[in-house]
C-alpha cells in the first residue's frame, strides 16, 4: 500500500514514547515534507518496533535515542541511533543473522531471541531497501534502512 511514511514512523514513535523510561530522551529531526512509499504497514511496524525496542533495550541512563530521515533521489534513509554500549565493529553484520546475540553474558540478563533484526533485514529486502548498522563500543550504535520512494507526480510538462 501506498503509505506517507513519516505519518506512519512519527505514530510509531509517538506510542514508544508514551511508555519509555523517564530517564531516556527521544529526538526527532524529521523532514515535514510528505515522502511516499509503498510498503506493508504491519511488516514495517515490525521493524520498526523491534529497532526502537533494541535501542530502549540497550541504552543508558540518561541516553538519547535519535530519530532521522533523509532522502537521496530515490531512496528514504531512516536512521534510528542510542547511545548505548555499542558493539565491536566486526560485529555489527552478524546482529543481522539469526539467533546471534553481541556478548551471551552481557545481553542474556535483557532477553530476547536474537531473531528481531534477522527478520527485520528479511522484510526490508522484501520491500527492495537496505538495514545495516553502525556501530562505536561503548559510545552507541546506529541502525539505518533504506526504502525506495515512490516518484512523484510531474505537473507542468509531459
Ligand atoms: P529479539 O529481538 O528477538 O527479542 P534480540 O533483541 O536479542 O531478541 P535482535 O533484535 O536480532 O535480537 O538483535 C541481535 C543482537 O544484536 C542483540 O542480542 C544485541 O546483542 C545486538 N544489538 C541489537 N541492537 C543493539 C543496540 N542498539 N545496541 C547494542 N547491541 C544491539
Ligand atoms: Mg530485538
Amino acid at each position: 500500500n501506498r503509505v506517507e511514511f513519516m505519518e506512519f514512523f512519527n505514530h510509531v514513535i509517538d506510542r514508544f514514547e508514551m511508555h519509555k523510561r523517564e530517564n531516556i530522551e527521544f529526538k526527532r529531526e524529521l523532514p515535514d515534507r510528505k515522502l511516499y512509499v509503498w510498503i506493508d504497514k504491519d511488516k514495517l511496524t515490525q521493524v520498526v518496533d523491534n529497532v526502537i525496542s533494541n535501542a530502549i533495550k540497550y541504552s543508558p541512563e540518561g541516553g538519547t535515542i535519535r530519530f532521522k530521515a533523509t532522502t537521496n533521489k530515490k531512496q528514504l534513509i531512516i536512521s534510528i541511533s542510542d547511545e548505548g554500549l555499542g558493539m565491536p565493529a566486526n560485529t555489527v553484520d552478524k546482529i543481522f543473522d539469526r539467533f546471534y546475540r553481541v556478548d551471551k553474558s552481557r545481553t542474556r540478563e535483557l532477553g530476547g531471541t536474537g531473531l528481531g533484526l534477522a527478520i527485520a533485514r528479511e522484510i526490508i529486502d522484501a520491500h527492495h531497501g537496505k538495514i545495516w548498522a553502525e556501530s562505536q563500543e561503548g559510545k552507541g550504535t546506529t541502525v539505518l534502512f533504506t526504502l525506495p520512494l515512490m516518484s512523484q507526480k510531474r505537473r507542468g510538462k509531459k
